[in-house]
Parts: C-alpha cells; sequence; structure tokens
C-alpha cells in the first residue's frame, strides 16, 4: 500500500515534524506518502496462513535418470542443469527486489513514522501496511512474493539483492530501500506491494516514477519495464487492471522514495486490494503469490532480453 497525502497516516508525528522545521531545513510540502497505519494491530498476529513452507518446488530438482527419453534436453551436464548458458538466461543479471513494509514494523512505531526526505517531499521511514480484512499482513504477502521471485530469477542465473531477508524485523527505511538497489546497481528491480484501496474495488496497478531530478535516466526504461509488468501480470495472473486507480493499470507517482530516489529501472507493483474481499481471496493463497513472482519474473526477462 502506498498512501496518497491526506489519507490515514498523514501528519502523524507532529514533534518531529515541528523540529525538523526548527533546525532550518528547506520547507516542505509535509506530504506523507507512505502507507497507513491501517491494520497495526492486526500485522503481525496472523501470518501464518497461506505463506510458502520452504523455496517453491523446481522443476530442476528432478534427479536425471540415464537412459529416460528426453534427459538428453537436459544438456551434457545433468547434475547441474542450471548452470549452463542455456539453463541461465539472466546470468550476469543483477535484480532488485524491494517487498514492502516488514512484519515487525507495528513493533516500533516512533522508527517507521521517522521522516525521511524521498526527493520531493517528507515521507515516513515505512508504515505496517495494510491487511486484508481477515487479517492477514501486506507485509506478508510481499515478502512470500519475494522469496518466489529470488528462486525464479536465481534458477534462471540472475543474482538478487533483496532490501530485506525476513519478515520479523523493522524497516529499512523507503529512501534506504532505494539506495541498496541502487548500489547494487541492478539491470531492473521491482517493489512489491498490495494495496488498502476501497471495499469495492478490484485490480492491480503498476506504478512508474515521474522525472525528478535522481531518476531522470531511468523514466523511460522504467515506463517500458511497467509495461511488461501489466502484460505480465494480466497473462499469469487472475487480477484484473485496477477499476479505482491509475489508467488500464497504470499510474505515474512522484511521492514515493523508492522512485523517487531510483537510479535503476523500476516499478512499484500494487498485485491487487487487500481491503476487497475478492482480491483478498487471491493475495492469500500460495498459488496467487507463485503466480505473480512467475509473472514479474517473466517481466524481467522479456525486459532484459
Ligand atoms: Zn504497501
Amino acid at each position: 500500500m502506498t498512501d496518497r497525502p491526506g489519507w490515514p497516516g498523514a501528519g502523524r508525528n507532529p514533534g518531529r515534524v515541528l523540529a525538523v522545521i526548527a533546525m532550518g531545513l528547506a520547507a516542505v510540502a509535509l506530504a506523507v506518502s507512505a502507507c497507513s497505519g491501517a491494520g497495526t494491530a492486526a500485522a503481525g498476529a496472523a501470518s501464518g496462513a497461506s505463506q510458502p513452507s520452504g523455496q517453491p518446488a523446481s522443476p530442476l530438482a528432478t534427479p536425471d535418470i540415464p537412459g529416460v527419453p528426453g534427459q538428453a534436453s537436459h544438456g551434457t551436464s545433468p547434475a547441474s542443469p542450471a548452470t549452463g548458458p542455456a539453463a541461465a538466461p539472466l546470468a550476469g543479471k543483477i535484480i532488485g527486489i524491494d517487498p514492502g513494509h516488514n512484519g515487525g514494523n507495528f513493533t516500533d512505531p516512533g522508527a517507521i513514522a521517522r521522516l525521511i526526505w524521498n526527493g520531493t517531499a517528507w515521507e515516513t521511514c515505512d508504515t505496517t501496511g495494510t491487511t486484508t480484512d481477515g487479517g492477514y499482513p501486506e507485509a506478508q504477502f510481499t515478502f512470500n512474493v519475494a522469496r518466489y521471485l529470488r528462486a525464479d530469477l536465481r534458477r534462471d542465473g540472475a543474482r538478487v539483492v533483496m532490501t530485506r531477508t525476513s519478515n520479523n524485523g523493522v524497516g529499512p527505511c523507503v529512501d534506504r530501500r532505494a539506495q541498496i538497489i541502487n548500489d547494487a546497481h541492478a539491470n531492473v528491480a521491482v517493489d512489491i506491494h498490495a494495496d488498502g484501496g476501497p471495499a469495492s474495488g478490484r485490480g492491480f496497478t503498476v506504478l512508474e516514477p515521474v522525472a525528478d531530478g535522481p531518476n531522470d535516466a531511468v523514466i523511460t526504461t522504467s515506463q517500458r519495464f511497467g509495461g511488461d509488468v501489466r502484460q505480465a501480470m494480466l497473462a499469469g495472473t487472475a487480477m484484473p487492471v485496477s477499476d479505482y486507480t491509475g489508467v488500464d493499470g497504470i499510474m505515474p507517482r512522484d511521492d514515493l522514495a523508492g522512485l523517487n530516489l531510483t537510479t535503476v529501472p523500476k516499478v512499484l507493483v500494487e498485485c491487487g486490494n487487500m481491503r476487497n474481499a475478492t482480491d483478498a481471496g487471491l493475495l492469500v493463497t500460495a498459488r496467487f503469490q507463485q503466480q505473480v513472482a512467475s509473472a514479474l519474473a517473466a517481466a524481467i526477462a522479456r525486459f532484459l532480453g
């Protein structure tokens, strides 16, 4: 979830705001644009359902059997079929994955309410993210998808950089998440979220950066990647494009650190609306989470191909 200014959560921590102003830093619009605290109380409670019990099953884990027809397609090195050039289409590529929020954010409201500069305005470090009405946390969803995606990409030979590697910590802040991926010089990156929109609204949205200086060089490529992500989500998942925000599944955003500060091609995907019962029914399942990961992997492969 990535709140618009004025949504719940805006205006938090007025003491911090006054302190910032008093320090003589630039006068700014205090448009808090991170996700709201909706679901804060429940965010850590209901993380058990449908989370992956390990890495997704890999077809490459099936042992080769000498003499069985069809084995020749695995090449000459059946013991390590993923290491050959033909089996590693992303060899040499670096992919950034930012799973939104963190499962422990609700334990340290002071830390996640700290204000960071997102390139155009002050934004909170992070939020707890949203939940489904049943209490399934966005942070768990984003982390599950990220792990499935990491497995898919590694299987294709990529090096993967994730902004967090557990779901029981706090942060990192959204500006730091951008920096981690920038420092890795990723070839492409994706921020994974799920929205907390109106209960009547369905669908996914791809958020694309707007030129603001730091990201100027990656606007066109990010837009191309965004188109690839949109197509892959439609082809590979049951989630429709959003019927309540954006235009045909695409929305430019100039108020998010992850997009404002990026120096690598990047989009943020709101994979569905956790507050909508139909979308939520998909979002909490391992099957849908794996489908999203596969769709993102396909979009990455297409973009880099
Ligand atoms: Zn979010």
